[in-house]
């Protein structure tokens, strides 16, 4: 746990531009925007993969999903529309082994996605 990128992130040992905080949500930008609006909704929990989840997480993930919603109201896509993405394992695409919801938006988007 100690080696990774997003719970030091959270600690503020590795610098972001925090977006929103709860008391188990981390928000901030992500690095490489796809999008004019692409931020990372995490829990402060470490947990590599979605697969982790069980029922004692119901509430964390829908803390998050709450704060993706104050978040889309606050940076104005909730309007137009944004898409919540989150990869899980190889064949997704996962690069960062902790839970992370990407919210993007700011632009029309296609589906299905690449
Ligand atoms: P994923 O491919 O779903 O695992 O997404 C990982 C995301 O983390 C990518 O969109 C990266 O651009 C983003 N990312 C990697 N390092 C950082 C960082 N230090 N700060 C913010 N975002 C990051
Ligand atoms: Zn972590």
């Amino acid at each position: 746990m100690n080696d990774c990128l997003f719970c030091k992130i959270i600690a503020g040992e590795i610098p972001s531009q925090k977006v929103y905080e709860t008391k188990d949500v981390f928000a901030f930008e992500d690095t490489n925007p796809v999008a004019p609006t692409h931020i990372l909704i995490i829990p402060k929990q470490h947990l590599e993969t979605m697969l982790e989840l069980s029922e004692e997480h119901r509430e964390l993930i829908g803390s998050i999903h709450i704060a993706a919603n104050h978040i889309a109201r606050i940076r104005g896509i909730a309007e137009n529309g944004y898409r919540i993405v989150t990869n899980c394992g190889r064949d997704a695409n996962q690069t960062v082994f902790h839970i992370h919801f990407h919210l993007i938006g700011g632009r029309p988007m296609e589906w299905p996605p690449g």
